[in-house]
């Protein structure tokens, strides 16, 4: 069964999102679900949770959203002091079960990991490892940071990551859970994000912010590029294990990915998108009478843009939140009108008026076309397309699926041309200057690669695509 084809909104696809906490007097499964719970938005292909009780390790993992794999059963039997947890959307190998996390590995150390981001030295790393006789069961990356973490030698599991952390290239927030607690770790350039918290007298990880909440936590900081934190019986335990990297956060994390209500380096992510919003309505005004979003993507820099320009805002686009998950095909009748069953146009709102349309970013621009469309078929008199995130040009090789070039339609395009082939009257994008603007930082801390074509690791070729590892198993 796949997934129908009904056109989703048009961003970049998420990425996935990592849990963890050591807290022996609680239940650690039933936490983890509503960690993951909260951060279902970065991945909706497969969720799973692994336990650690007397030195035994138990894993439930399965494709689908975290609701549809665990049900009460599944959840009580997960008993431990310590759980780690994983959503995912696949962005090296495939969606199958395989894929799905935490991976667990037995070794010299017996460790279940799971992880958000992307190994640009995967199949190097792939391929020096099965010299070495070692076997995988997926074809994703994160089986190779187990496998190296489980069949290393050292005495300590702290020692065997220390080791192996310099060696992986790439992003990488990871949670690994062994019978002594969870440890967690970042890349040296911190890409991906990842948020240290506190339940109790208990600590605990998470991908986001949102994910402290849920369970009461109470957000303390972020773990640093380079840093592998030890939750334990002890507390937390911290050590540097990378470095030689500048910082660089994935800047896109603040336009997109996180969840409005998570702390970003700082930033409440709705506050920044306001502000994107507001700088953009500075940047390039447009004379109009109404702001719309496109939900719920483009509501935060909406609000921004209605503010800082004066023109009434109102929903001229209702969305429906559910049905980028069915799983029955719509048919050709009603395919005609697959966005419809995503986006629905509110013509009192639009027609006869100049409507501003608020989005935070542009990657295939079909989607786009569709709404413009749509508009102009509700009555609106002109469309006038408001970004607030610069031209998407480039791909990621950190762990987010952007796409091909060709298939990106800013790629080797003017904006008046992108305006043209989406059919808008006007087109303008928030600024890379305004972007940093609003989140109160600057280029020297963050990957905006995709903008800029500028990526801030040394080795950054495209060698490694979503597939790279199951094209090594056929040719292999
Ligand atoms: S290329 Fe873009 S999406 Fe990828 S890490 Fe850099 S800023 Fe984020």
């Amino acid at each position: 069964m796949t997934p129908s084809e009904i056109p989703d909104r048009d961003g970049p696809r998420d990425e996935c999102g990592v849990f963890g906490l050591y807290a022996p007097e609680s239940d650690v499964a039933r936490l983890t679900y509503f960690g993951l719970y909260a951060l279902q938005h970065r991945g909706q292909e497969s969720a799973g949770i692994a336990t650690a009780e007397d030195g035994h390790i138990m894993a439930v993992r399965d494709l689908g959203l975290v609701s549809q794999v665990f049900d009460e059963q599944k959840l009580r039997a997960l008993t431990g002091s310590a759980a780690i947890g994983h959503v995912r959307y696949s962005t090296t190998g495939s969606s199958a079960w395989e894929n799905a996390q935490p991976i667990y590995r037995q070794g010299q150390h017996d460790v279940a990991l799971a992880h958000n981001g992307n190994l640009i030295n995967a199949v190097e790393l792939h391929a020096e490892l099965r010299d070495q006789g070692v076997t995988f069961q997926s074809t994703s990356d994160s089986e190779i940071i187990a496998a190296m973490i489980a069949n290393h030698p050292a005495a300590t599991i702290q020692e065997a990551i220390a080791d192996v952390v310099p060696r992986l290239e790439g992003a990488f927030s990871t949670v690994v859970l062994t019978s002594e607690g969870v440890f967690a770790f970042r890349d040296a350039a911190g890409l991906r994000p990842l948020a240290l918290g506190r339940i109790g007298d208990r600590y605990v990880v998470a991908s986001e912010t949102c994910a402290l909440d849920i369970v009461g936590g109470q957000h303390l900081r972020d773990v640093l590029p380079g840093e592998m934190v030890g939750l334990g019986e002890r507390g937390i335990e911290t050590q540097m294990v990378a470095n030689g990297q500048r910082p660089a956060f994935c800047v896109f994390e603040h336009i997109y990915f996180a969840r409005p209500d998570s702390i970003l380096e700082g930033n409440r992510t709705q506050v920044s998108r306001r502000r994107m919003g507001e700088i953009l309505a500075r940047e390039s005004p447009v004379e109009a009478d109404v702001v719309i979003a496109v939900p719920d993507s483009g509501n935060p820099a909406a609000g921004g843009f209605a503010t800082e320009s004066g023109i009434p805002r109102d929903d001229g686009l209702i969305k429906n939140r559910y049905v980028a998950r069915t799983f029955i095909q719509p048919g050709q009748e009603l395919r005609k009108n697959g966005l419809k069953m995503k986006f629905n146009p509110m013509p009192e709102v639009v027609s006869g008026k100049r409507v501003v349309v608020v989005d935070d970013s542009i990657v295939r621009g079909n989607t786009t076309r569709h709404l413009v469309k749509m508009l102009r078929d509700a009555g609106a008199t002109e469309v006038h397309l408001r970004i607030s995130a610069p031209p998407i040009r480039f791909p990621c090789h950190y762990g987010i699926d952007m796409s091909t070039p060709q298939e990106m339609i800013a790629h080797d395009r003017t904006v008046d041309e992108v305006a043209a082939e989406l059919g808008a009257d006007s087109l303008a994008y928030l600024s890379l200057q305004g972007l940093y603007e609003a989140i109160g930082s600057d280029r020297s801390t963050h990957c905006d690669a995709c903008f800029t074509g500028e990526y801030p690791l040394e080795r950054s070729g495209d060698a490694n695509g979503k597939f790279a590892l199951e094209e090594l198993a056929v040719v292999r």
